[in-house]
């Protein structure tokens, strides 16, 4: 990868570059911190590529940390999807992977700590009374009966609770701190609760789970982590990250920096939202082409450059903003216009019969695979009587706005020859279903010799040498650009989000990869899915169209 893409400006790389130039800080560490409750998201890839890059970019380090303080959600499908895509994104976290629960004995004791000093206690409170307590902006909160408990009779509870000698939802531990203060989050938070689950890596050795405000300061702590960043709704705890660091007995504070998140027009972005989408089958899995997890983006034909690229145009700032589709989508336009070989395909396919060759004609056409990148080869196109072309391809009487095949005219097939529509065959219901055609043999790479002007180029593959294909073509997930401000988001999904067509392309591609990546010429950018071979038919995904259409 080349490190220069992350040599953007942004408000973080400055706050990092004054650190760095009054030595509060010598080597910067940062870590990406996921929580294994879902696949990864386009806007996790901007916290990656911020996070990695800014490691890249200072020679510093980036680690990967799952954030698993709550096994109710989380499980090792997801810990294994998140390592999969962060490094296909291209990105190496430094040393072993870590997780939040590495540390819960270390967590256990600095709780400890916080009721030697008096800054902890036990609170059996219901969680309705906790939250009834809290008071609103406009109302102070109450003191728990239960906040005066002496450190000796906390310490006892604790362990109790640690012990199991509590029912879930019994008791809880909480910080000692301000009922009254302005930030609701210093009233009294809640440190640790009880939950009588399984953890996908501790198994049964606890029964009480420590907060995320709680866990993420310590963990940034236990890590050296020197510059922490989160995105802008964690605004409101940062006097509680600081305070937890400040009344334990741990050095290196680090300090955390809020960036706005990424929105995407379209889409939804909250993990608890794509988990209903995925659980309702409304899409086909975490990693269907119309998700923007990475997972889909990948399937959908997109590579890891593109999202990287569309990370640094989008850059890193604090204004909440949505993004339009059609930036992510020229980035990927950009990426396979420059590297997508070229191909050809049909997608409605109508028979073409050049009368004027024989019935066995067979000529090898070679053909670029790209028009500006030699370095790609070239393939070879049989050229035969029988060959499909799109049926929106050929009208029987047009203007001269359609440059196209009509009746009586001239077009030319694309890397082949000029041909005249003479005539059509039609079905009893007046459908078309062949047009017959003469071909001008003195016209391979070159135009008639008198001059005559054709109306344009369509593309055709061999009717004799075609590969049955199966085309996924995708359009936006929702029919709203923001389905967040929907009462139910699930009510503005769009319900014509995928069109299936049934068509042909160029025999060469029963070679294709899997994830490999076409142009076809005039249609648009395709992604190999499957090759099924009971069908004998490859099945495509569209990944973007050749030129925007959003903007109609
Ligand atoms: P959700 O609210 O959807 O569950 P999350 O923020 O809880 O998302 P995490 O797995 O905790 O998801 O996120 C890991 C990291 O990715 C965090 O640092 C988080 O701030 C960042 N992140 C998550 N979503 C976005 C986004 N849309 N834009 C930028 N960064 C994001
Ligand atoms: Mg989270």
């Amino acid at each position: 990868m080349n490190k220069m893409e992350y040599y953007t400006n942004n408000f973080i790389y400055q706050i990092i570059d004054k650190d760095l130039m009054n030595g509060r800080i010598k080597n910067i560490r940062t870590r990406f911190p996921p929580e294994p409750n879902g696949y990864l998201h386009i806007g996790h890839a901007k916290s990656i590529c911020l996070n990695f890059g800014i490691a890249a970019k200072y020679q510093g380090q980036c680690n990967l940390r799952f954030d698993d303080t709550d096994p109710v959600k989380e499980n090792n499908e997801f810990i294994d999807s998140i390592k999969y895509d962060v490094q296909w994104l291209g990105f190496k976290w430094s040393g072993n992977i870590r997780y939040s629960s590495d540390y819960f004995e270390k967590l256990f004791n600095y709780a400890v700590e916080l009721i030697y000093n008096k800054l902890a206690y036990v609170d059996e409170l219901s969680t309705e009374k906790i939250r009834e307590y809290r008071g609103t902006l406009t109302e102070l909160g109450k003191n728990s009966p239960y906040r005066e408990r002496s450190v000796k009779e906390n310490l006892i509870l604790f362990q109790k609770m640690r012990d199991g000698g509590f029912e879930q939802g019994k008791a809880c531990l909480r910080a000692k701190i301000d009922m009254s203060s302005n930030f609701i989050i210093m009233r009294d938070p809640v440190l640790y609760r009880i939950k009588y689950i399984e953890h996908h890596q501790t198994g049964n050795k606890w029964c009480i789970y420590p907060m995320y405000d709680f866990t993420h300061c310590i963990s940034d702590a236990i890590e050296k982590i020197t510059h922490s960043l989160c995105t802008l709704e964690f605004q409101n705890n940062r006097p509680l990250y600081d305070w937890i660091l400040n009344n334990i007995s741990i050095s290196d504070n680090p300090r955390q920096y809020e960036f706005s998140r990424l929105n995407l027009e379209y889409f939804v972005m909250s993990k608890r939202k794509l988990t209903k989408l995925v659980n309702e089958k409304i899409v086909e899995g975490w990693d269907d082409p119309r998700m923007l997890t990475i997972s889909g983006l990948r399937r959908r034909g997109y590579t890891a450059t593109s999202i990287r690229d569309f990370c640094s145009r989008i850059g890193v700032t604090k204004q909440d903003n949505i993004i339009e589709m059609s930036l992510l989508e020229s980035c990927i336009r950009d990426d396979l216009n420059k590297n997508a070989p070229r191909a050809m395909a049909i997608l409605d396919p109508l028979t073409v019969i050049i009368e004027n060759l024989p019935e066995n004609y067979e000529e090898i056409l070679k053909v670029k695979n790209h028009p500006n990148k030699p370095e790609m080869g070239m393939r070879e196109l049989p050229f035969n009587q029988k060959i499909w072309i799109d049926r929106n391809d050929f009208r029987e009487q047009s203007d001269n706005q359609y440059k196209r095949l009509v009746l009586k005219q001239e077009v030319r097939l694309r890397n082949a020859y000029i041909i005249r529509a003479e005539r059509v065959l039609k079905n009893n219901l007046g459908k078309i279903i062949c047009v017959y055609c003469s071909c001008d043999m003195n016209t391979l790479g070159k135009n008639p010799s008198d001059g005559r002007k054709v109306r344009g180029v369509i593309h055709w593959v061999s009717a004799f040498y075609a590969l049955s294909a199966e085309f996924r073509l995708y359009d936006r997930l929702f029919n709203v650009p923001d389905p967040n401000k929907a009462k139910d988001f699930l009510s503005t999904i769009n319900s014509n989000s995928l069109l299936i067509k049934q068509g042909v392309v160029e025999q060469q591609l029963s070679q294709a990869k899997i994830m490999s990546t076409y142009q076809f010429e005039r249609i648009g950018y395709f992604c190999v899915d499957h090759i099924d071979l009971k069908k004998a038919k490859i099945v495509l995904n569209r990944t973007v169209t050749l030129r925007d259409n959003w903007q109609k």
